[in-house]
């Protein structure tokens, strides 16, 4: 998962292009990159925060189109060599972010290596450049134009395999966006007064900027706008939507929308859905607790369905990582303690519901309920607005080895022992479904990481391949 953001504009970009890259920094911490243009790209990526790109002004990124992004380590490793975005001067000025995985990364690079196009990097974003740069050049013989370009991503689509919400700078012509054909990433668009126009992961990107008009790209659609600002859009081809819903969960920021549907009020209703299932357990918390910040709104809804009072009762130290998205074991672990502290007053001699958003290993809910136990709590109660993860995300989530699911191997009961709650309640998957759809029933979602209904072909060839990097990833950190 990573975030991304596009603009083109009269005047100077790179401004513009920080505050948007610093609203979306939640969806990555490893490293930042960003390519402006004015004739020629000019290129910044570093470690870490995306605030290190500016450090030094803006002067060094000139140009009106630019593209930037924030990464969170999936394929590839945490060299600053694997930072996106990627540019390619050959067979002309190309250069392109995305969010996403792809799937048959290693089938395509066998037949790019075959036409002896070399990758620099692990990073499939540069495969993705790679293939749309090929596509750009066999549909735009004569010269470029929106339809050659349309055929261009259309080729595309049939030969790339996974999630890919991408923004890409076409040199001397202007600025695309294109997302999947099921838009398992999410991908906005927002137009300002002075017809600036900006893509980005989320909205909270457009907001900040001032955005008058907001909305989405399509499923499967391309957008374009030239360098005088006229914008060109069409959905090439159109399936059944399947946005990742793990958005809803844990990685979109609260204050989003994402294809129509409020994060907040999301979340508002996955805890008005999980309240229902507390009842049937027949507990009687005295206090709910969310683990801050996700599960916030949903222990708010929760709350408030029980008849049970709120507070906030483990404080979050801002100023460190978020656990699920540092890259190593041994780093989630310390943080875990680092980042939260409990107040003793809300929690000591209570029956404690907390509320949090997902259990992926364990060892952090483990760490939480201990934590909860240590400041007085009579009673620990865990509810998870999320149902059991079982199976690996292939499409850009940091979980993509089956070992890693507590919930693969053991039942709800003996999960429930090994993180020490005095009670566990999962969302079910239906109901977690039916919460996100009444906000917006025509909409479709990808399960896989709770059912293994992947949404696009994955063979278990695949799910071997990502393992087995992803393990080599592991062993490269430091600390691990
Ligand atoms: S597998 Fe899960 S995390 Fe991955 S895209 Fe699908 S819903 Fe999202």
């Amino acid at each position: 998962m990573c975030g991304f953001v596009g603009i083109i504009s009269a005047t100077e970009v790179a401004p513009l292009l920080s505050y948007a890259l610093m609203a979306i920094q939640h969806r990555g911490q490893d490293a930042a990159g960003v390519i402006t243009y004015d004739g020629r790209f000019h290129v910044k990526k570093s470690p870490g925060l995306a605030v290190s790109l500016f450090s030094d002004g803006y002067e060094h990124l000139p140009g009106s189109v630019g593209i930037a992004h924030t990464r969170y380590p999936t394929i590839g490793g945490g060299g600053i060599e694997d930072a996106q975005p990627f540019f390619t001067t050959t067979p002309f000025g190309l250069a392109l972010a995305h969010n996403g995985n792809i799937v048959n990364y290693e089938e395509l690079k066998t037949e790019l290596s075959l036409r002896r196009r070399v990758l620099n990097s692990e990073c499939d974003a540069e495969l993705l450049l790679a293939i749309l740069s090929e596509e750009i050049d066999r549909n735009s013989k004569e010269c470029f134009s929106f339809d050659s370009l349309c055929e261009a991503v259309q080729s595309l689509f049939k030969r790339v395999n996974g999630s890919y919400s991408a923004v890409a700078i076409i040199a001397g012509e202007g600025l695309c966006v294109f997302r999947d054909p099921l838009g398992i990433k999410p991908a906005s668009l927002g137009k300002r007064s002075d017809g600036t126009y900006i893509a980005a992961s989320e909205t909270v990107a457009l907001d900040i900027l001032g955005c008058e008009k907001i909305g989405d790209v399509a499923p499967g659609e391309v957008v374009f706008v030239d360098r005088n600002l006229n914008i060109f859009r069409k959905r090439l081809i159109e399936k059944p939507h399947r946005l990742c819903i793990f958005e809803f969960i844990y990685f979109a920021r609260p204050d989003s929308v994402m294809d129509g549907i409020s994060v907040y009020e999301a979340r508002l209703r996955l805890g008005e859905y999980l309240a229902e299932q507390v009842k049937r357990f027949k507990l009687r918390p005295d206090v709910v607790i969310p683990v801050p910040d996700t599960a916030r709104a949903a222990a708010v809804s929760l709350s408030s369905s029980l008849g049970v009072p709120h507070r906030e009762g483990l404080i979050k130290n801002r100023y460190i990582g978020r656990t699920f998205i540092m890259p190593s074991e041994a780093k989630r672990r310390e943080s875990v303690r680092m980042k939260l502290n409990p107040i003793r007053r809300e929690i000591e001699g209570k029956k404690v519901l907390l509320v949090d958003d997902s259990i992926v290993r364990g060892n952090t809910s483990r760490a939480i309920v201990e934590l909860t136990r240590s400041a007085g709590a009579k009673e620990v109660f865990f509810a998870v607005t999320a149902p059991p993860l079982r199976h690996p995300c292939v499409y850009g989530i940091d979980m993509q080895t089956r070992s890693e699911f507590i919930a693969r191997q053991k039942t709800e009961e003996e999960i429930r022992r090994i993180i020490g709650a005095d009670a566990l309640i999962y969302q079910k998957l239906d109901d977690l479904v039916a919460a996100i759809k009444s906000l917006r029933p025509t909409i479709g979602f990808c399960t896989a990481c709770f059912n293994g209904d992947y949404p696009t072909p994955v063979s278990e060839a695949v799910l071997k391949q990502i393992e087995a990097q992803r393990q080599r990833y592991q062993l490269q950190l430091p600390g691990t």
